[in-house]
């Protein structure tokens, strides 16, 4: 679908997957304009086919493009968008151990010019990819590595947003992370470096002994992941408090040391939740949870999430949505 100055959103097309034009002077090339979101469809027992609250990623996208000062799409046209997709490619929503079918939705500008401006021109598209389960036999913690010195998001940048340029920034200290034998990336404010933000892909939680969650609030530099938001509630459902505030690493290393922190995880749309089981940097193993992890508040509430996204655990919340009973 194609986006317009003076015409707003129209030609909207389902076409084969496969390569599309691209002008040499497109303004996305040069400057990075474009935005993204990521979401999954899940096939339940019935038989149908679901997504989970794509609500939430239609709003998040056009936060992100008043952000990024592209054009924002109206939210039925969005989940119209999914919704068509994924009843074409219903087929590849198998079922059964964590399948799904991975959806990218992403937003362009497109215009031919080399003067640095907002285009005038965007293009939204939505392209679909089978995920199997992110972790083969059982969910394995991973060990993250802490960032000091590279920085994915600073105060009054893009950071809140999905866009491409902020994963730009995470690619080198994700390599970096993976050249330690870590998973993922951490990042802490630029600065302050002790003030945690999240991962390259996912958000971080603690968990105190007293079954308190802790995450770092919606503070501008970090994205407001949907499966955050989900476990905040589902926390609250079993009478557990979550605190959004400024969270740091020295909290979590002292927390873990004497035993107030007695659980960490990552979760995203991705791998759902991720135990953290080890924080390592510049100075050694920061954290070290060993055998602990994945803990069990950690282990139930992926549970229960998976569950509701896969119709086996009742949807109280009215997160899924039924896309086709194909
Ligand atoms: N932070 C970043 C930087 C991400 O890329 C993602 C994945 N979209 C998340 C957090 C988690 O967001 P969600 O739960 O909506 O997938």
């Amino acid at each position: 679908i194609v986006w317009t100055h003076d015409r707003g959103w129209h030609d909207a097309e389902l076409v084969p997957y496969g390569p599309i034009p691209i002008d040499p002077a497109s303004s996305v090339l040069h400057y990075g304009q474009e935005i993204f979101e990521g979401l999954k469809a899940y096939r339940h027992p019935n038989g149908e086919v679901v997504t989970f609250r794509p609500e939430e990623n239609a709003r998040r996208l056009n936060a992100s493009a008043r952000r990024l000062a592209l054009p924002e799409l109206p939210e039925e046209l969005f989940v119209r968008a999914i919704d068509e997709l994924v009843r074409l490619d219903a087929a590849w929503v198998p079922g059964g151990a964590e399948q799904s079918l991975y959806l990218r939705p992403f937003m362009i500008a497109d215009e031919s010019f080399l003067g640095v401006r907002a285009a005038e021109r965007a293009r939204f598209l939505v392209i679909a990819s089978p995920a199997g389960p992110y972790f083969t036999g059982g969910v394995k913690p991973v060990s993250i590595w802490l960032s000091q010195e590279l920085a994915r998001a600073g105060h009054g940048g893009t950071g809140a947003a999905k866009c491409g340029g902020n994963y730009a920034a995470s690619l080198l200290p994700t390599r970096v992370a993976q050249e330690h034998g870590c998973a993922q990336v951490l990042f802490t404010d630029s600065n302050t470096a002790d003030t945690i933000d999240e991962l390259g892909g996912m958000n971080l939680f603690l968990v105190r002994s007293d079954g308190t969650l802790i995450t770092p609030e919606l503070n501008g530099n970090i994205l407001a992941g949907i499966t955050r938001d989900s476990l905040i509630r589902l926390a609250a459902d079993r009478g557990l408090a979550t605190e959004e505030r400024a969270v740091t690493v020295t909290e979590w290393r002292e927390g873990a040391a004497d035993g107030t922190i007695t659980e960490a995880f990552a979760c995203g749309t991705a791998a759902v939740i991720t135990p953290i089981s080890r924080l390592l940097g510049e100075d050694g193993t920061l954290v070290d949870f060993g055998d602990r992890a994945p803990g069990a508040l950690t282990v139930s509430l992926r549970d229960e999430l998976t569950g509701i996204q896969f119709g086996t655990v009742p949807d109280r919340h009215g997160w899924v949505h039924r896309v086709s009973d194909a």
